[in-house]
């Protein structure tokens, strides 16, 4: 069983394998890093790649995978996914319409306007890339706003969201308010849970309000991947472990300003891609059986 944080200028990218499955959890801003960093490591193929939300420093990196070929036998979507390509299919001119719409929009027009194109033709795109692998398997998970954990493969439990395979039938309009709601503080949230052993919680930029009553349980030695790449807007998960001392926190992302905030500073174990190192490089935990160990520094961001 390893852990890796991809080093990624920015956002996150993390792999986990276990025996012959590689797990990839989100692929950073950039679209030929993680593409690049694979290809050292002689990795064409990803069994699952976890896609947390559609903010671009998680998502365009996936892109590069998919323009790259590198081979996704599974892919996990929100279900945004789905609707956007439902809806768009032969939307040719569907910027145009957005535009339309947002002049009728009853809401902040130039957040609306920025976050639906965005996310549309981020979608769009990736459906390009998704037309052009017919070997993979989508499928598709529905953000619940309550904590809920289903077994879905490979010992991996989802958090706050349930697997679904029906759809309703949206407008144009119904698309837009939904992506309106998602935000990344509903990012997807998965559990890596076997038998004794530590866990791996996948945040994404959950701001875990769906977390209410610290139902999430975690094993010593778990690793965290630190919410929201360690940013303030999701300290609350901090709080809700804060009893627990045995956790790992790990970033995948670059320091900057607002990165990693006081709280993530404050915590004990944790590791980084960027400090104590001339150049960002990986984070790479591996377990002996009984905890995770790295041959890595601990983070020392200050
Ligand atoms: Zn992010
Ligand atoms: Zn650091």
């Amino acid at each position: 069983m390893r852990f890796t944080a991809i080093p990624v200028s920015k956002g996150d990218a993390f792999l986990f394998q276990i025996e012959n499955i590689k797990v990839l959890v989100d692929a950073g801003n950039n679209q030929d890093e993680v593409y690049l960093w694979l290809k050292k490591k002689d990795i064409l193929c990803i069994d699952i790649f976890i896609c947390t939300h559609y903010d671009q420093d998680h998502i365009n990196g996936l892109i590069g995978l998919l323009k790259n070929k590198i081979q996704i036998n599974e892919l996990w979507l929100p279900e945004i996914q789905k609707y956007i390509s439902n809806v768009c299919k032969s939307a040719k001119n569907i910027l145009k319409q957005i535009d339309d719409l947002c002049i009728n929009a009853d809401i902040n027009k130039k957040i609306y306007k920025y976050k639906v194109k965005t996310i549309i033709k981020k979608s769009l795109r990736l459906n390009q890339e998704l037309n052009l692998v017919p070997n993979t398997t989508i499928r598709y998970f529905k953000y619940e706003g309550n904590y809920v954990s289903n077994h879905i493969s490979s010992n991996l439990y989802t958090q706050n969201c349930t697997e679904i395979n029906t759809f309703i039938n949206i407008d144009l309009n119904q698309l837009f308010l939904m992506i309106n709601s998602i935000r990344n503080a509903e990012s997807l949230v998965f559990k890596y849970q076997e038998n004794d052993k530590p866990n791996i919680l996948f945040s994404g930029d959950s701001s875990f309000n769906f977390n209410k009553n610290i139902i999430i349980r975690l094993s010593n030695g778990s690793i965290v991947t630190a919410p929201h790449h360690g940013s303030k807007t999701s300290d609350k998960l901090y709080s809700q472990l804060v009893n627990h001392n045995s956790l790992i926190f790990v970033r995948s992302d670059k320091k900057t300003n607002i990165r990693p905030c006081i709280d993530y500073k404050k915590l004990n174990e944790k590791y980084c891609t960027t400090c104590n190192y001339s150049n960002q490089v990986e984070v790479e935990f591996n377990f002996n059986g009984i905890k995770f160990f790295t041959k890595n520094n601990k983070c020392n961001c200050k």
